[in-house]
Order: structure tokens, then sequence, then C-alpha cells
């Protein structure tokens, strides 16, 4: 009997093929666990960013600890790894790396104890614009977001809306240029240190969107909300779970926002 999984030398094909050839004996795609080449450089460019901060990890942690915020050199250094950039395209000033690229960079800064969820959120929100966002959105956003200038946080919590998003209830009212938000989000990290977050609101009720028979995702819209807008005020919450980052309840009172800073439709 030839071995498993070979057709016997008389070119039949055996009639033991189907009942007792063992799975793992037919042919198998090839998958690569490892790294590819670029996934290397990009752990290697990394580890060469974060070096002289594990000189200084005692200070780096000082700042976190004491300051609640992310060391601006900590932040400039990931700009100029092209790391703030990963979802900018190239023609707006990023890097365009992409996901596994971040996720790459962010394993290698976690693996060494170093690392800040606004990195993670601002680049999360840079996606967003570039996939969705205007032309004028993209333009006025993108480049600021590579090379550091301007810091992203996110807000779709509230208290009664945690895994289901679709309980919201805080409102984006159109009115004249713009909209009006009024509502209040919770859990929302780095409010403090954000310069704009991305906010998640509805511009229509959710018994309106039910009563007209419209799909669950209709009407939540995303805004990009300069924080320090009149009419947007945060708690603390009394929680110690990032070092560096806190998280608040963000609460908006009639805070105006331009119509051109919706994302996508
Ligand atoms: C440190 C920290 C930082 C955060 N930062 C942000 C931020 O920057 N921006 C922001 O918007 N939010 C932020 N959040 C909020 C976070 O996204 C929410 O906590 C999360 O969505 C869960 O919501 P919840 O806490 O209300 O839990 P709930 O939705 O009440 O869920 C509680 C538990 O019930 C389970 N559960 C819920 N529904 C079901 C179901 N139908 N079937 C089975 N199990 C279910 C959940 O898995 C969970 O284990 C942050 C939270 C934390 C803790």
């Amino acid at each position: 009997m030839p071995p498993w999984g070979q057709r016997p030398s008389n070119g039949r094909a055996p009639i033991w093929t189907a009942s007792r050839r063992p799975w793992y004996a037919a042919p198998m795609m090839p998958l690569t666990f490892g790294l590819t080449e670029e996934q290397r450089m990009i752990q290697e460019t990394t580890a060469r960013m974060l070096r002289p901060f594990e000189e200084r990890r005692r200070e780096f942690e000082r700042v976190l600890r004491e300051h609640g915020r992310v060391p601006d050199e900590f932040w400039t250094a990931l700009a100029a790894a092209g790391l703030l950039g990963a979802f900018v395209p190239e023609e707006y000033g990023g890097t365009a790396m992409g996901l596994t690229a971040l996720a790459t960079a962010a394993d290698a800064m976690a693996s060494r104890g170093f690392g800040h969820p606004l990195f993670l959120l601002t680049g999360m929100d840079a996606l967003c614009i570039a996939r969705d966002g205007s032309e004028s959105l993209k333009r006025r956003f993108l480049p600021q977001i590579a090379s550091g200038a301007l810091k992203f946080c996110f807000a779709i919590t509230e208290a009664n809306a945690g895994t289901n998003s679709f309980r919201m209830t805080t409102r984006a009212v159109r009115r004249g240029d713009g909209y009006v938000l009024d509502g209040e989000k919770t859990f929302i990290t780095g409010m403090d240190q954000a310069d704009y977050v991305l906010l998640v609101a509805r511009t229509r009720s959710r018994e309106e969107v039910e009563r007209e028979g419209l799909p669950k995702t209709s009407c939540l819209s995303l805004f990009v909300v300069d924080c320090h807008t009149p009419g947007i005020t945060r708690t603390q919450l009394p929680m110690r779970a990032i070092d560096g980052a806190a998280q608040w309840t963000v609460h908006f009172d009639g805070a105006e926002v331009p119509a051109e800073n919706r994302v996508g439709e």
C-alpha cells in the first residue's frame, strides 16, 4: 500500500482514499504565522523610537502618573516614526501603513511597557475621516493628525448605551449651518488631552427611527467636535484604569458644531 495521500504506482485512484485517508494528508494551503519583511521593519523602527524612552522609563512613567498625560516628547516621536499617520493616505501627509502595521507597532510598544490609548484612538478617528470624510475635512484634519499637531478621542458610550450602542440618545439637531448637540457620553478616555472628539450622535430619535421602519443603524452620525466648544463640560470618573489617560463623563448642552464637520452621510 502506498503512503497516505499518495496515488498507487499503477496510476489508479485508490479506493480507500475517501474513507481512510487521514484529513491531514490532504494538500494544505501554506500558512505563515511569522512577520512579513515590512512588519519586521516596523518592529525595528518602533524599537528604535522607544530606545531613548527606555533609558528614561521612570521619567516617562512619572509624567503619565503625576500629570495624567501622554508626554509631548513621546507623541512627537510617534509622529516622527510615521505611526500617527498609519491611516492617513500619503497625499495628506501620512504613511498609510494600515491596520496590521499599526497593530505590529502597538504590540512592539506594549511588549516594552510603552503606549498610550490616544495613539490608537487618534488613529481610529483618522481612519473614519480618511474613509468617509469630505475632501475639506480630510484636508483640515489628516495632515495635522499625521504630524502630531492634533490629538483625537472618541465618544460613543452612554450610561444606558454601552455594548448596545443603538440605545444612545445624544442628539444632533440641524440648525442653520450647523448642528446643536445635547446629551451625555461617559467613559470617554482622554477628553482632557484631546483637541477634537469624534462623536457619535443621533440626527433623529430612536422612536422616530422605529416608527418609520428605518434600519436601526440609520440616523447615527459621526461629528468631528472641537473639545473646547462652548456648551461642552466634563466630569472626571473616579477610576484608575489607564496611567496617563483618565475617563470622563462629557456633557453636551447646546454645543454647536458646523455641518461640514459631519463625517459621511
Ligand atoms: C477603561 C475604559 C476606557 C473606555 N474608553 C472609552 C472611550 O474612549 N470612548 C467610549 O465611547 N467608550 C469608552 N469606554 C466604554 C466602553 O466602550 C464600554 O464600557 C463598553 O462598550 C461596554 O459598555 P458597558 O460598560 O455599559 O457594559 P454593558 O453594555 O452594560 O455590558 C456589561 C456586560 O454585559 C455583557 N452583555 C451586554 N449585552 C449583552 C447581551 N446582549 N448578551 C450577552 N452579554 C451581554 C457585556 O459583554 C459585558 O460583559 C471605556 C471603558 C473603559 C472601562
